[in-house]
């Protein structure tokens, strides 16, 4: 099924029209990426507006939309204005989640429908991906592997967190990434056990974890992974400590497959770290969905009510953080298959020491 009719199957009741604002949608509903621009959708037509930085590649790649440029003499409003006119269009569903307020009421003032809050159907079909969203997520994610395999060569005690920051970045650029997914994650020693800490000044001194957590964009797609290393050796607690994040995430991964909920898959995990006395310091989710956007619905986490469906994505990411000493999480990407998934995260897990 095109995207383009999963947006039609929306118009059959509240709404007659969905305005796409955000670059998610329209990226989704037309297959194609643009950054700025916004688009209409009505059974009777489909139109999509972009300055002049845009028009060419946008008259060259968009499929199912008619193309028109907006310039000074024919802003936003108006052409969205000519197009309700034209298609008839009475209530325009919008995306409440990726307009700020002030942008929502210059769109309520100056559109001729009624605007409805409307993103979770939008965006919801974002959480099942099509074979070719697939392929792009695959391809993103062996750039994110190729450039750990290069970094983990590169890490050497007396260089500082942002030096290796710096490292790899360049490495997921020199590997093919069009862009980070986030900002990088790296700690080191006493900080890994800060689950999103910021890399700074401190130096990597041997008997460290350094805990990376980093993904790339590929064709407006994110990969997301984490490794934790050891630098020089590890102690015997931290060999526990690594053991443990790592058969919690392979229990969780053998649960993983569509037809259950996201709460069971992280109890799966949860499990493994409270039998072996770290469960209070496991105190974020299993796993996220992700996409185009790097944190998706729906989680894997102790609420995750949601059943999770074949061809969702989502990452896999348990971690123990002990505070003052050291912390460990080890992410793969995971793809939902009936009976089970695939990981899409080919790098290592046995705790390496660099
Ligand atoms: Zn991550
Ligand atoms: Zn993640």
């Amino acid at each position: 099924m095109r995207n383009i009719d999963k947006y039609l199957s929306l118009l059959d009741g509240e709404v007659d029209g969905l305005l796409l604002t955000s670059r998610y949608s329209r990226y989704y509903g037309a297959e194609f990426d643009i950054a700025e621009g916004v688009a209409i959708v009505t059974k009777a037509g489909c139109r999509y507006f972009t300055d002049s930085r845009y028009i060419e590649s946008a008259e060259k790649g968009i499929r199912g939309f008619t193309v028109k440029m907006v310039d000074r003499e024919n802003p936003y409003r108006k052409l969205l204005n000519e197009a309700i006119a034209d298609f008839g269009v009475t209530v325009l569903g919008f995306e409440e989640d990726y307009l700020t307020v002030a942008e929502f009421r210059r769109y309520e003032e100056s559109l001729n429908a009624k605007l409805v809050p409307f993103n979770e159907k939008i965006n919801g079909f974002r959480a099942v991906k099509e074979p070719w969203e697939l392929e792009q997520m695959r391809k993103a994610q062996d750039i994110t592997d190729a450039a750990f395999a290069e970094v983990v060569t590169r890490i050497h005690p007396g260089m500082t967190e942002l030096d290796l920051q710096a490292e790899l970045i360049y490495c997921l650029y020199k590997n093919g990434a069009h862009g980070l997914s986030f900002d990088p994650i790296v700690v080191s020693g006493p900080n890994t056990s800060l689950p999103h800490g910021v890399a700074g000044d401190r130096v990597i001194r041997e008997g460290d974890f350094v805990t990376m957590d980093f993904g790339v964009l590929y064709r407006g797609y994110c990969s997301d992974m984490t490794r934790t290393v050891a630098v020089g050796y590890a102690t015997e607690e931290m060999k526990k400590v690594y053991d443990t994040v790592l058969k919690a995430q392979l229990a969780g991964i053998a649960a993983t497959r569509a037809g259950v909920p996201g709460k069971e898959i992280d109890g799966a995990a949860r499990q493994v770290i409270a039998d072996a006395g770290y469960g209070a310091y496991f105190g974020h989710g299993y796993g996220h969905s992700l996409g185009m956007e790097i944190h998706e619905m729906p989680g894997c986490n102790p609420s995750g009510e949601r059943i999770m469906a074949e061809n969702m994505v989502a990452s896999a990411e348990p971690g123990i953080y002990l505070p003052g000493k050291f912390g460990v999480r080890i992410e793969d990407v995971v793809i939902f298959g009936a009976d089970g998934c695939e990981d899409i995260t080919h790098s290592p897990k046995n705790l390496m020491i660099v």
